[in-house]
């Protein structure tokens, strides 16, 4: 038996399409005696002029090409007698939690992600950290949606609060679906609480800073009278220039694994965050 997953489908002609630049997705339909598909249930299309435009688009997102490398049309079993393809054919059209996705307006557009992957090819954190830092499938901006969307909430809650919305994703996107939007909506729902999703709000303390500090920013001149302050009051800690050397109060630590490299006399190269 050979297990395939699919990108398409059309109602229209009743076929489904898979798209692999290795060829690995035909040797599976086409060699076994049986061959399953297994379908997210957005996958269909309507008509086939509606699935061209997305197969092309398809393409072009993923690797700027006008088509995949291996482009397989099924449509069915094998004719009888004939020698290639497959005795049967089984489509196994799948939820797992697209259903809730649908139900949710603010997350519904995701179900129009054709996971072309352009979102990846531009985005600065995946461009960094590379795919298997999202520990799921699907990496990247995309993954840092969906993932949330398909495993929970809590499961996946660090994805979406480690992106930058720079708003590349959205910019790159062929189906211009807004990533930046949803990443943004993901941290409210998980700051807020939300019964549908089964997250709780965070504590008070942390909202109470939070709102501290949303409203300290939102007011330059107290803002820029807590930097200066806070300047001066850095000189408690053994500050000297702009360098902190010990921290007061409660932690003052010493030189250990977590001191900063430019404390420790050494300056990173141009760039460095350390
Ligand atoms: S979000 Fe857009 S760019 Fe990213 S995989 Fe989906 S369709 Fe492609």
């Amino acid at each position: 038996m050979g297990i395939t997953g699919c990108n398409l489908a059309c109602a229209q002609t009743g076929h489904i399409t898979t798209v692999s630049n290795e060829g690995n997705i035909r040797m599976s339909s086409t060699l076994p005696k049986v061959h399953v598909a297994f379908m997210g249930m957005e996958r269909v299309v309507a008509t086939l002029t509606d699935h061209d435009i997305l197969f092309r688009l398809l393409s072009t997102g993923a690797a700027a090409q006008k088509l995949g490398g291996y482009v397989s049309y099924v449509g069915g079993p094998g004719p009888a007698g004939f020698p290639d393809g497959p005795e049967a054919f089984h489509l196994i059209v799948i939820d797992n939690g697209r259903s809730r996705i649908l139900a949710d307006p603010a997350f519904r557009e995701m179900l129009c992600c054709i996971r072309c992957s352009a979102c990846l090819n531009v985005c600065p954190v995946y461009g960094k950290i590379g795919g298997h830092a999202y520990g799921s499938p699907y990496s990247g901006p995309v993954g840092a949606v969906v993932t949330p969307l398909l495993a929970g909430f809590n499961r996946a809650a660090d994805l979406c609060r480690g992106e930058t919305l720079c708003g590349a994703c959205k910019q790159a996107c062929p189906i211009d679906i807004d990533l930046p939007r949803m990443l943004r909506e993901l941290r409210f729902r998980l700051a807020e609480g939300d019964a549908v999703w089964d997250t709780v709000p965070v504590s008070r303390p942390e909202k109470a800073a939070m709102e501290a500090f949303s409203w300290l920013t939102t007011h330059p001149a107290v803002f820029r009278a807590a930097l200066s302050a806070a300047s001066r009051l850095q000189s408690l800690a053994g500050s000297s220039r702009d360098s902190l050397h010990r921290l007061p109060g409660p932690w003052p630590g010493g030189p250990g694994p977590g001191i900063c490299a430019e404390s420790a006399g050494s300056r990173s190269g141009p760039g460095g965050n350390s």
